[in-house]
C-alpha cells in the first residue's frame, strides 16, 4: 500500500532490469521538497493532487485541502 501516491497524478511507477518496481515522485523533478522515491506509505503530502481514478478511493486516503 502506498497511501496517497496511490492515486496521485504525480506518481510514476518505475521498472529496473530485475523486474523491480520503483514508485518515482514526478514533482521531486521541479520541487526539491519532495523525495524522487517517496517512503511509503505517504499519508499527508502537501504535494497530492488526486487523478480522476481517486473519486473510486475510500475517504481515509484522500487529501484534506486545510493541510
Ligand atoms: S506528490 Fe506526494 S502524494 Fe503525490 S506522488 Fe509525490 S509524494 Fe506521492
Amino acid at each position: 500500500m502506498t497511501g496517497l501516491c496511490d492515486t496521485c497524478v504525480h506518481l510514476k511507477p518505475m521498472r529496473n532490469d530485475r523486474d523491480s518496481v520503483f514508485l518515482f515522485c514526478l514533482l521531486s523533478k521541479s520541487d526539491p521538497r519532495y523525495p524522487k522515491y517517496p517512503r511509503l506509505p505517504v499519508l499527508r503530502c502537501g504535494g497530492y493532487s488526486p487523478s480522476a481514478q481517486a473519486e473510486t478511493i475510500p475517504t481515509p486516503y484522500r487529501h484534506d485541502p486545510s493541510d
